[in-house]
């Protein structure tokens, strides 16, 4: 079976509003649905939706675009990923503020350096809708828009630096919301910094509003490569025709497309929705990365997993789902200790120079070390002193 990808139809609301219109990425931000009378106007609103609407001052900000709009209005799950509910002020099992302490791993504004080769650069705190389980709730939305002039010089100078870093990711808010020429100015900037191999854009545009990837952003991207896009589908229905172009046009440009989606509470937390999602993502050559467990972050209990039940979701693909299109089961520790992958484990028996595992479909098998060989050194050459000045690269880290 192909996959049909289709056309998304504007809810009643923006039925008379002109194809050209709905298609410019721009008139999608500047129509962008902020206030409970906007979303009413689209949605039938609930009585949790209006109480998490009700929240007043308190409530994280609510924005969608008209075409994100509109897909949540046509899918429930969608739907609950936008829309407030009166749920987010229940107090909750975990709930923090900074929930992987990158506030202490910010050596000056907007960056953020918890691992020694890499770096997040928040260059905007706008995004183009406000995912009700955002990570990052302390600082996305928060109308502190762009980064100001010294802030900017400032953290560019910290990459400057620090040579191990060697790798710059774009994030926010959605470095896709910048203009293409304040983007441009950025990407320019970072390739001028002679350690940076590789920028990364995080963007959940694609999926929210899938105009923003026209011809004038792929010429802004080539440029400055090798640019890698990570994408954040988080549920196989966001995949429509005007997505998959999208997604089309940056791999046709050679920007390399990593998906990542979060695991949420009644929305995408089954194997076959996952696995709809990834081969799809595969079949538009976009690998599938990560499959986060939901950060305990504040307002978000009702949308998350247990552990075990995401664990139980990644055993059941193994087997069942290409190596490509299987994304990696990852928990960011809370209080900043980076990612922790969760793989299922396949070992039942352990002892020194053997191990036996019982395979995907049950089957035993044994691994031998070879007898009695000794482990030799390969010849490293050039390549040892380039791995001893990436080791001795630090973190801030407290
Ligand atoms: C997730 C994350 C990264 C990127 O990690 P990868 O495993 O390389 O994708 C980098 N820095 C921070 C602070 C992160 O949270
Ligand atoms: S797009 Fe990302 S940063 Fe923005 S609200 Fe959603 S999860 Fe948070």
């Amino acid at each position: 079976m192909r996959f049909e990808f289709k056309t998304l139809k504007p809810a009643p609301h923006f039925a008379e509003i002109p194809a050209e219109k709905w298609s410019n990425w721009i008139w999608q931000m500047q129509q962008t649905l902020n206030t409970e009378a906007d979303f009413s106007k689209v949605f039938e609103l609930n009585e949790g939706e209006r109480g998490g609407f009700g929240q007043g001052g308190k409530l994280f900000k609510v924005s969608a675009t008209p075409y994100y709009s509109s897909l949540g209005a046509s899918c429930q799950s969608i739907r609950r990923t936008l829309l407030p509910t009166g749920l987010e002020v229940k107090p909750g099992a975990q709930q923090m503020e900074d929930p992987l302490a990158e506030i202490v791993h910010s050596p000056t504004s907007r960056i953020i350096h918890r691992y020694s080769d890499r770096v997040l650069f928040l260059v905007t705190d706008t995004c183009s809708v406000y995912c009700r389980y955002c990570t990052r709730k302390r600082f996305t939305g928060q109308e502190e828009g762009l980064i100001n002039r010294q802030d900017y010089q400032n953290a560019l100078q910290y990459i400057r630096n620090h040579k191990g870093i060697r790798e710059v990711i774009l994030s926010g808010g959605d470095p896709l919301t910048l203009s293409n020429r304040i983007l441009g100015q950025t990407l320019r900037d970072i390739r001028a910094i002679e350690n940076i191999e590789i920028i990364r854009i995080g963007s959940k545009m694609p999926a929210v509003c899938p105009m923003r990837v026209d011809k004038e952003l792929i010429a802004t991207l080539k440029e400055y490569s090798p640019v890698y896009m990570m994408t954040h589908f988080s549920h196989p229905k966001e995949l429509t025709k005007e997505a998959a172009d999208a997604l089309g046009l940056l791999v046709d440009h050679g920007i390399p497309i990593f998906n990542q989606t979060v695991l949420l509470n009644g929305i995408n937390n089954h194997a076959a929705i996952i696995q709809a999602l990834s081969r799809r993502l595969l079949y538009l050559r976009v690998k599938p990365y990560y499959i986060f467990q939901c950060d305990p972050s504040e307002g978000t209990d009702h949308l998350r997993t247990s552990i075990e039940s995401s664990e139980k979701i990644v055993k059941e693909l193994w087997g069942h789902l290409s190596g490509l299109a299987m994304p990696t089961l990852s928990l960011d520790i809370p209080s900043g200790g980076g990612k922790t992958t969760l793989v299922p484990n396949f070992l039942e028996k352990s002892s020194e120079g053997l191990r036996e595992y019982r395979g995907w479909d049950g089957r035993r098998g044994i691994y031998k070390n070879p007898e009695g060989e000794e482990i030799l050194p390969p010849d490293v050459g050039e390549y040892f002193e380039e791995w001893e000045v990436l080791k001795r690269a630090k973190t801030p880290c407290p």
